[in-house]
Order: C-alpha cells, then sequence, then structure tokens
C-alpha cells in the first residue's frame, strides 16, 4: 500500500503532465494528511513570470485558509524547488517538503541554515572575476 506522502507526490506529477507543456510543475498543499489545494505552474496562463507551482499554492492556500504564515503545512512538489519558490516557501514558514528528484522522493526540512547553504556565498563569488 502506497503512503499518503506517495498519493501527494503522484498527483503533483500528474497535474503537471496533465497540462500540455513541459514547463509545468505540480505542487500540493497538505494539512494534517489532508490536501488543501493543488495547482501547476501558472506562468503563462497568468501571464506571471513568479506564478511557479509552489509560489501559487503558497499564495491560494493563504487566500483560501485565511492565513498569513502555513507553519503546519507541507508542501509536495513534482520536481525540485527552484530558488525562488525555495525562498518563498521559507518566507511563509512552511517547514517540510517533499518533491520527485531522479524518480526519488526527497524530503527537505526548511530552516533558515538550509537557505543560506543553498544559496551559499560561495556560489555568487565565484561568477567573479
Ligand atoms: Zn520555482
Amino acid at each position: 500500500m502506497l503512503s499518503s506522502k506517495h498519493t501527494y507526490i503522484d498527483k503533483s506529477i500528474t497535474i503537471a503532465k496533465g497540462k500540455d507543456s513541459c514547463l509545468l510543475a505540480g505542487a500540493v498543499m497538505v494539512y494534517k494528511d489532508k490536501e488543501i489545494y493543488a495547482t501547476t505552474s501558472k506562468t503563462l496562463e497568468e501571464d506571471d513570470p513568479t506564478a511557479h507551482a509552489a509560489v501559487v499554492a503558497i499564495r491560494k492556500t493563504r487566500a483560501q485558509q485565511h492565513v498569513f504564515l502555513l507553519n503546519d503545512y507541507e508542501l509536495y512538489l513534482s520536481e525540485k524547488p527552484c530558488p525562488m519558490c525555495l525562498t518563498a516557501i521559507e518566507q511563509a514558514h512552511i517547514k517540510k517538503i517533499y518533491y520527485l528528484e531522479y524518480n526519488k522522493i526527497k524530503y527537505m526540512e526548511l530552516s533558515r541554515n538550509v537557505l543560506l547553504n543553498a544559496f551559499s556565498l560561495r556560489e555568487f563569488n565565484a561568477k567573479k572575476t
């Protein structure tokens, strides 16, 4: 029997593949093991380059649930989040994310330290010459 984590990841992939673009990613927001909101990225639909699936899921969940921060929510993504999404997830106080990478479900617990490591100064300094 598949765990609920597999179910949510599968849903994020299914909705991403349901559209006719390879640019789409899927996101499923979960609260207390209940699906709250599921979406694909909407960059073309909303004519907004920042409307990645994770960002859309955060915006819509907040509006729908009338909450400011998403402390006890979990986010399931069809792919590894980009730097913008990772930062948005941390700013929304989502602590746990699951995403698919190389056909394996990866888990990340977010904190300010994780973010700082993800965007270490070395990467930025390496480009300066
Ligand atoms: Zn993104």
